[in-house]
């Protein structure tokens, strides 16, 4: 009698968390903001990704005048809510008064389809704004295994030889250059690789958030080639007074986008980091408001004990802030790019400064869908 009673139990418990995992597979709505020229999708730099889950939009924004042409990617791993949502305000506010900007939100538009129970993850979070909440998907690191599955027990990297724990053939942060008959997650790099070639991408920006113990948190990671144009940028952004470390791109850590996106196009390729106590070991109470107000009171005290690499306050790091930092190190780089290479200026306008966003707030920088 009593296996029955628990398969009956399983039964219910999982119709009843049916509905939220079945949201997730329709995404957030975007609101094409005033600087948007033209909309297109990833799957036009790779057509076997037409239809499929990987395919995902890009937001074309050009200035009437010439310049460079910026990239930036939010959502590479979506279970990192500050560079999705960076690249959300970016396109949803800025317009381009020379070059051209290209935003993809959603990078790993399939790791969105899915999130981390075991966790205790939620599946989505909000943001109050001045006319209501607005909903966004808490996704995962990786790609749903529903869209790429088996993992193999170890996975070697095409190219380099380097091996990583076989999960991680699921991470578009370790499947760059990619493969056009590679994994699911390898065609989803090389479309972007082969954007980038195609588009003359000057600058390639890839925004992501870490735990507070990861040593690399509110950090610039650079190619080499790119060192010259982060440092810049570096010293802007600490002149506002926002403090942010710089690295070098390690020369033998591949499939990372900041190594192989420097490698293999013409592209500077500059990686970013912010805090995100929802992705840490030390968190205790795990949920949506520590996602968007990212307070934490064990991470308080590891902090007070000198056990983090930057200081975690009461106040915590809340999203409006990781937004911020992006979106200050965005507009440093892509500043310093005019500066170093006057005929590849990109002129942005419309971006909250970090002040201003933090003061206000994330919800006032977003569109009413
Ligand atoms: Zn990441």
């Amino acid at each position: 009698m009593r296996p029955i009673l628990v398969l009956a139990g399983a039964i219910v418990a999982a119709i009843a968390v049916v509905p939220g995992f079945r949201a997730m597979h329709g995404p957030d709505t975007i609101v094409r903001g005033p600087g948007v020229t033209s909309l297109s999708s990833l799957s036009a730099y790779h057509k076997a990704l037409a239809g499929s889950p990987g395919d995902t939009a890009i937001y074309d924004l050009r200035g009437s005048t010439p310049g460079g042409t910026v990239l930036v990617l939010g959502g590479t791993h979506a279970d990192e809510p500050a560079g999705y949502l960076a690249a959300v305000v970016l396109l949803e506010q800025a317009r381009v008064d020379a070059g051209r900007l290209l935003v993809i939100p959603r990078a790993n538009a399939s790791g969105f389809t899915h999130n981390y129970p075991q966790e205790g993850h939620p599946t989505s979070f909000t943001v109050a704004t001045p006319w209501g909440r607005r909903q966004f998907t808490y996704g995962a690191r990786a790609t749903n295994p529903v869209h790429q599955w088996p993992d193999p027990q170890v996975y070697s990297l095409p190219g380099s030889g380097q091996t990583l724990s076989g999960s991680e053939t699921r991470n578009l942060n370790r499947a760059y250059p990619g493969r056009p008959d590679g994994t699911f997650t390898e065609q989803i790099a090389f479309a972007i690789t082969t954007l980038i070639t195609r588009e003359h991408v000057d600058l390639a920006l890839d925004l992501h958030e870490a735990s507070p113990e990861y040593p690399v948190v509110n950090t610039m990671v650079a190619h080499q080639r790119a060192v010259d144009l982060a440092a810049v940028a570096n010293m802007t952004m600490q002149s506002a007074g926002v403090v942010i470390g710089l690295e070098t791109s390690p020369e033998h850590l591949h499939g990372l986008s900041h190594r192989e996106w420097g490698d293999a196009t013409g592209a500077f390729a500059v990686l970013m980091e912010t805090t995100n106590p929802a992705q840490g070991r030390l968190r205790g109470r795990t949920d949506a408001d520590l996602v968007v107000n990212g307070r934490d009171r064990f991470y308080v005290l590891a902090s007070s004990r000198g056990g983090l690499p930057v200081p975690f306050p009461d106040s915590g790091w809340p999203l409006s802030t990781r937004v911020a930092r992006h979106l200050a190190g965005v507009a440093a780089l892509v500043g310093s790019l005019g500066d170093l290479t006057p005929d590849k200026a990109v002129v942005l306008a419309g971006v909250p400064d970090y002040e201003t966003l933090v003061t206000r707030g994330l919800g006032a920088f977003l569109r009413k869908p």
